[in-house]
């Protein structure tokens, strides 16, 4: 049980998205002294906030959190809003403690144990699980600057529909699952559209959510083996493959792909075989970089890319520091919804061992 005053807790969770929620599953049957602290004023924003047309990739049966079947046929993929209201649903009926409209602005350590500074308050805890999300900040990349202002500029998390863009023809820059999807969308709505980047590959839906694909991220394709390893290696930095969409879809659709957008002539964008696009908007899918910079321990490293040096979320250089939900953390599903289940029972053993 905790109070608004208590300020000392065995463990902080911070991010209540899909990571922090299964970690406070595992807390709770501990029976843990924890508290999840979140900078949205409502649980399952981040999903609301996406693009209105939206639909998981993953059936129902595989968006699940630990402790709660997702509440439709194993074969229906759930809107957006339905994960969220889902999201909603499992932290009031698990009773997890969760604070809204926190944002930690801090994490420092002072001797024994961690400090986290919000806007209004200073806590402190024992163990602190960072699952502040796998997409943190919308990247653009920098040569966007010199983009004529008469063109309209927008990253992809800002995007929500056709209607939200002004009339004319769609640059879509990234053809990652989020860019093919927003560009089908935009031609469907009747707009000239060219989605630019390399292809990505594709894993078909169905292999996606078979039980072999999910036992094999489960048991082959982790960290602990060679293969796993190898895999990893690969895929970070790289667009995810298509899921839903392939790329014939994307052809039948009307979609011009062209090649990757590698800067401005006279401000407008300019593709890798030279071609200048004259377009009246540009969406850049362009991903996400993380964003741990208000993290500030001395046994913490951050990789080349920004993420944090770990093993399997352990922080083994800062006892009780743990991270959950980051790109292939265990294996190459850490961050989906279900994927997320078994890597925060793992992270919450190790807990109990550091206890
Ligand atoms: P988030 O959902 O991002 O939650 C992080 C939380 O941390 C947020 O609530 C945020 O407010 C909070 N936070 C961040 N910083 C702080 C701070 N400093 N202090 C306090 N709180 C903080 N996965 C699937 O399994 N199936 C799908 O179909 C699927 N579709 C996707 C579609 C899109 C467009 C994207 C981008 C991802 C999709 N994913 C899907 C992947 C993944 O499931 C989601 O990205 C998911 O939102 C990740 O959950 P999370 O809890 O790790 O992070």
């Amino acid at each position: 049980m905790t109070s608004r005053s208590q300020l000392h807790f065995d463990t902080v969770v911070i991010g209540g998205g899909q990571a922090g929620l299964s970690i406070g599953y595992y807390l709770e049957e501990q029976d843990r002294d924890f508290l999840i602290l979140d900078a949205s004023d409502c649980i399952g924003d981040t999903w609301r906030n996406r693009w209105d047309s939206l639909r998981l990739f993953t059936l129902a049966r595989n968006s699940s959190l630990p402790g709660m079947s997702f509440p439709a046929s194993d074969d229906y993929f759930p809107t957006k809003d339905e994960m969220a209201d889902y999201l909603q649903t499992y932290a009031t009926e698990l009773t997890l403690p969760i604070r809204l409209n926190t944002r930690v602005k801090a994490l420092i350590r002072n001797n024994d144990y961690y400090v986290l500074q919000t806007e209004s308050n200073r806590l402190t805890a024992t163990n602190v699980v960072v699952a502040t999300g796998p997409f943190q900040r919308p990247y653009i990349p920098k040569f966007a600057d010199e983009l004529t202002p008469s063109i309209t500029q927008l990253h992809s998390s800002d995007y929500q529909n056709p209607a939200q863009l002004p009339a004319g023809s769609v640059l879509v820059v990234g053809a990652g699952n989020s860019g093919a999807e927003i560009a089908v969308e935009l031609t469907g709505d009747g707009r000239s559209t060219w989605l630019s980047g390399r292809d990505t590959g594709h894993i078909p839906c169905w292999l996606f959510n078979s039980r072999l694909f999910w036992w094999l991220s489960g048991t082959i394709f982790t960290v602990d083996t060679w293969l796993g390893r190898k895999i990893k290696k690969r895929s970070l930095g790289q667009g995810d493959p298509l899921i839903r969409l392939t790329p014939a879809d994307i052809r039948q659709s009307g979609v011009e792909r062209v090649a990757r957008t590698e800067g401005m002539t006279d401000g407008k964008p300019r593709l890798e075989d030279g071609q200048v696009l004259d377009v009246d908007v540009v969406v850049w899918a362009t991903g996400f970089r993380p964003g741990f910079e208000w993290i500030d321990l001395p046994g913490l490293t951050l990789d080349e890319n920004g993420y944090p040096i770990h093993e399997k979320g352990v922080v083994t250089e800062e006892p009780g520091l743990y991270f959950l939900g980051l790109p292939f953390q265990r294996t190459p599903v850490s961050a989906t919804i279900r994927g997320v289940g078994p890597d925060a029972e793992y992270i919450a053993l190790r807990l109990n061992a550091h206890h």
